[in-house]
């Protein structure tokens, strides 16, 4: 283990401290590049009677060693309360994974944690608050909306009534939804109002030299939430409305930064970061101050060839974009029209300037044809003429749409593996020297559309998945020891959508449904 090496620990001596096990659902380098792990770790640490610790999986599948804190080596099992932030739908399985081998029953209506003298599990996040139908048939609360207004006053309580105790307090006021959910009505989501009143963490925990891609950079949000609200666009429905931290603080945040942390580069944290109304303020800082700086997204039709250029200068190698389809018809569906003459303008920016161009295109979107798929096959056939004679000059990642809750697509049907797979063959059959498809395996994707829109059930096929492993191939193993038809889930979500009776996140269910009607008469897929 190298965490002797590791930067930025934090080892606090605190005499009747709250003892936070602070859980990551899964490894060490996920672990280093989640903003909101790295800000939990050290808001909570700051608090002067608050002592957090970090648990991470020592792998994403098969047996678990019983977790140990990263600080001290205790055992989970040793804290008051365990917290654990779930960004993606299959971080449950690893935190199941985690908590059997700590010794702890992972199904929330089997574990009787109180009794037991146990610490009581709490998740938050997109996941969970989106969907919390899932997560509270694993956790004892689900924390419904953002961090900086939810996780201090969950501590304050728990330090002053006792963990258990302050669970039943907060249970059901905004923001708090207790395991197994029974509130009567829902719960409403709580956002941060502010960001510059908000926390952020300048130290960030790394092991310095380790190779990893995003390790040698501090991290800073520069906004939160996107304008845009893509029909199929979890992140931005769960993070409404659109904030913006101020310039002066961004860049505050990255002079204290890259000093604590001895580094040189800054990774912008943002949606769509050219929508943050100082964006070009902000790079232009970095270049005065010698910085580096890797944007990750980059919403297409924000950017010009200014923009790329100040990238390029900032030491990007890399332009990414997604316009998911280049079909009229379905970006007006989905609400995103980024087509080809757009990206090939892009990539031409890019290409000019050394850059590679990195696209993702979406299968499996309501109403696409065979015809749909073979355009986009043509559309990257006229890329790659266009393209500089280079190894790697277009990469394309192909995923299939996995309908999330609280969105329109929440409707959607997933994609059948046959068409996926015969999708993506055709795309991949556009491959030569300068361009790449990679497609995310539909096991993977397939997985994760069970869980999405799953409801308890599908938490306890999370805790019998856990048992046998954890592997993407044990999950029908799973289910077939239970009964339960996987494919209804993943295909159609939770029969009653629960979700939408468990949270009210800000905006109303009918509006929803209104928008899915409109994707149906765009896509012109009504019936489908
Ligand atoms: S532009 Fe990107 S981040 Fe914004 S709503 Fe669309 S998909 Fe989400």
């Amino acid at each position: 283990m190298v965490r002797f090496r590791e930067h930025g620990v934090v080892r606090k001596k605190c005499r009747g401290c709250l003892r936070v096990a602070l859980l990551y659902p899964s490894v060490y380098s996920a672990a280093v590049h989640s903003l909101a792990y790295q800000n939990l770790y050290y808001m909570l640490n700051s608090l002067d009677y608050v002592v957090a610790e970090r648990f991470v999986a020592s792998s994403t599948t098969g047996p678990e060693e019983p977790p140990r804190s990263l600080e001290t080596g205790a055992p989970l099992t040793g804290f008051d309360l365990v917290l654990v932030p779930v960004s993606y739908e299959l971080d449950y399985v690893t935190l199941a994974r985690m908590l059997l081998a700590a010794g702890v029953e992972p199904l929330r209506s089997r574990r009787r944690g109180g009794e037991q003298g146990l610490p009581p599990v709490v998740v938050g996040g997109p996941v969970p608050g989106m969907n919390p139908a899932v997560a509270s048939g694993l956790a004892d609360l689900v924390l419904v909306g953002e961090a900086e207004p939810l996780v201090p006053r969950l501590v304050e309580a728990a330090y002053e009534l006792g963990a258990w105790r302050a669970l039943e307090a907060l249970s059901c006021s905004p923001g708090f939804l207790p395991g197994g959910g029974g509130c009567g009505s829902p719960v409403e989501r709580v956002w941060q109002r502010g960001l510059d009143e908000a926390f952020h963490s300048t130290v960030q925990f790394r092991v310095p030299g380790s190779g990893e891609p995003w390790g040698e950079a501090y991290m800073v949000e520069v906004n939160r939430g996107c304008p845009h609200m893509c029909r199929f666009c979890m992140e931005a429905h769960f993070l409404l409305p659109v904030r913006s931290r101020s310039p002066g603080r961004v860049l505050e945040l990255v002079d204290a930064g890259v000093e604590a942390n001895g580094v040189r580069r800054v990774a912008l944290y943002s949606l769509s970061f050219f929508d943050y109304p100082w964006a070009d303020q902000v790079l232009e800082g970095l270049l005065d101050r010698g910085l580096e700086a890797t944007v990750g997204s980059l919403r297409a039709d924000t950017l010009n060839e200014d923009r790329v250029e100040m990238l390029a200068r900032l030491g990007q190698r890399v332009v990414t974009v997604a316009p998911e389809t280049f079909s009229p018809r379905l970006c007006r569906a989905i609400g995103k029209c980024i087509l080809g003459d757009k990206v090939g303008e892009i990539a031409g920016w890019a290409w000019r300037r050394g850059m590679h161009v990195k696209l993702y295109l979406m299968l499996g979107l309501p109403g696409e044809t065979r015809g749909d798929v073979e355009s986009y096959a043509r559309e990257l056939g006229r890329l790659s003429r266009e393209a500089p004679p280079r190894r790697e000059a277009i990469r394309v990642s192909v995923n299939p749409l996995v309908p999330k809750p609280w969105t329109p697509m929440q409707y959607a049907r997933f994609i059948d593996r046959r068409s996926y797979e015969e999708r993506t063959r055709l795309l991949r059959r556009t491959q030569s020297r300068v361009l790449t498809v990679e497609a995310l395996s539909y096991r993977y994707a397939y997985a994760q559309a069970v869980v999405a829109r799953g409801d308890e059930n599908v938490a306890t096929l999370i805790a019998e998945w856990a048992r046998l492993g954890g592997r993407l191939g044990q999950l029908k193993t799973a289910a077939r020891r239970l009964g339960l038809d996987t494919d209804l889930y993943a295909e159609r979500g939770a029969p009653g959508k629960p979700w939408l009776g468990m949270v009210r996140p800000g905006y109303p269910a009918a509006a929803v449904k209104k928008a899915w009607e409109y994707v149906l008469e765009a896509a012109g897929a009504r019936g489908g």
